[in-house]
């Protein structure tokens, strides 16, 4: 068997082939490359998926996080709360703006801990940033029930979490604004970088518009100092294609998942489980390993499966964040993930028989 990698993109691509090479011919001929026709009506699409008013094609997830919090008003001197483990671009996304992130740890299900938020509120508090990390959403009733108490703003980062529910809420749909990512190997990739936000506000998505393009909306009248972060019309009438197998998608990594937690059987490891009210979409298949991990890593590599790390250093403990002068042992929990999660590969177009065998392996591991 070849090796099998975590993140695999070429099978997603290859099920609907046609499809998303008859797009790129069509949009490479329409002469048309920067917001057009396929933009709009991805944003008509999309925001009807997430369940929103309005959704606005920008060129990356980052970009769709640090302009929502630019067109929120949020800066210098604000402090925004997002949990300690996330991916690093989730804070980049506050400090791009010299705000504030203020950490909180996370609970059993990777997601921020809601019985943790109440007690770092100050007065320079002025939003949430919940993480649906791993494609689960996090406990949305609670987080909105915070915000409302303490008239916070609310900024999901649905990178990892394209569909994910709580009851039966879609996630992107709870917050003032939704920040999407369909970099390639996310569970709705683009083939390129890409993004978007989602909002029912027509006021911030008319400023997101203005913001993407410059700060203009009257071409060459400039209101703000603005951002080149147009989503293209390639991406966007791919992103089309993937959108409708959405469902497909999202129902194939739930079989993936639930035969993986019906054949792990290893008592050195910890399976993901799913909170109640919420659903997860598996952006990533997390086990934990408590003192083996690496090795299995290493295990699982010479036996030729590849598995990744979703995150060996919290962004409280990277060197980005050197200037915010916390130390290990600042955020236990978050840290203890951080040396013992490890993402095993799922991905469409993933085979019976690799999987079988990435259970095989993972089962005859030994300390
Ligand atoms: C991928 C990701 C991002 C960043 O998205 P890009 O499109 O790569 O900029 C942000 N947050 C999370 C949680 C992510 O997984």
């Amino acid at each position: 068997m070849d090796r099998i990698m975590q993140g695999r993109m070429d099978r997603g691509f290859m099920r609907h082939q046609d499809e998303y090479e008859n797009k790129a011919l069509e949009v490479l001929r329409s002469g048309w490359y920067i917001l057009g026709k396929e933009v709009e009506n991805f944003e008509k699409e999309f925001a009807t998926y997430v369940g929103t008013k309005y959704s606005v094609g920008l060129a990356s997830g980052l970009d769709a996080l640090w302009l929502a919090f630019k067109v929120l008003g949020i800066g210098e001197g604000d402090e925004v709360i997002v949990q300690g483990n996330t991916y690093i671009a989730s804070v980049m996304g506050i400090t791009i703006n010299d705000a504030t992130p203020v950490f909180v740890e996370p609970d059993e299900y990777y997601q921020i801990d809601v019985s943790k938020i109440e007690e770092k509120i100050t007065d320079k508090t002025k939003a949430i940033l919940v993480v649906h990390l791993y494609g689960q959403s996090a406990r949305m009733d609670e987080v909105v029930r915070l915000c409302k108490k303490y008239n916070l703003k609310l900024v999901e980062d649905c990178a990892q979490s394209h569909g994910a529910c709580f009851n039966g809420k879609m996630t992107g749909s709870f917050g003032d604004i939704g920040c999407f990512s369909f970099y390639p190997s996310k569970n709705m990739g683009a083939f390129g970088d890409a993004g978007a936000i989602t909002t029912d506000d027509p006021e911030l998505a008319r400023l997101m518009k203005i913001y993407r393009n410059y700060g203009s909306e009257k071409r060459y009248y400039n209101m703000v100092v603005g951002a080149n972060s147009r989503l293209d019309e390639m991406q966007a009438g791919l992103l089309r294609v993937r959108l409708k197998y959405m469902d497909e998608i999202t129902a194939e990594r739930a079989e993936l998942a639930k035969r993986y937690a019906e054949g792990i059987n290893n008592p050195l490891v910890i399976k993901p489980r799913v909170a109640e009210g919420a659903t997860c979409v598996w952006h990533q298949y997390v086990i934990r390993v408590k003192d083996n991990r690496d090795n299995l890593m290493k295990y699982l590599d010479e036996n030729s499966i590849t598995t990744i790390i979703h995150y060996p250093i919290p962004p409280h403990l990277s060197e980005a964040y050197n200037y915010l002068g916390m130390k290990a042992g600042d955020l236990p929990i978050t840290e203890s993930c951080a040396n013992e999660v490890l993402s095993l590969p799922i991905y469409s177009g993933m085979t019976t028989e690799e999987q079988d065998y990435i259970i095989d392996c993972v089962n005859s591991f030994k300390a």
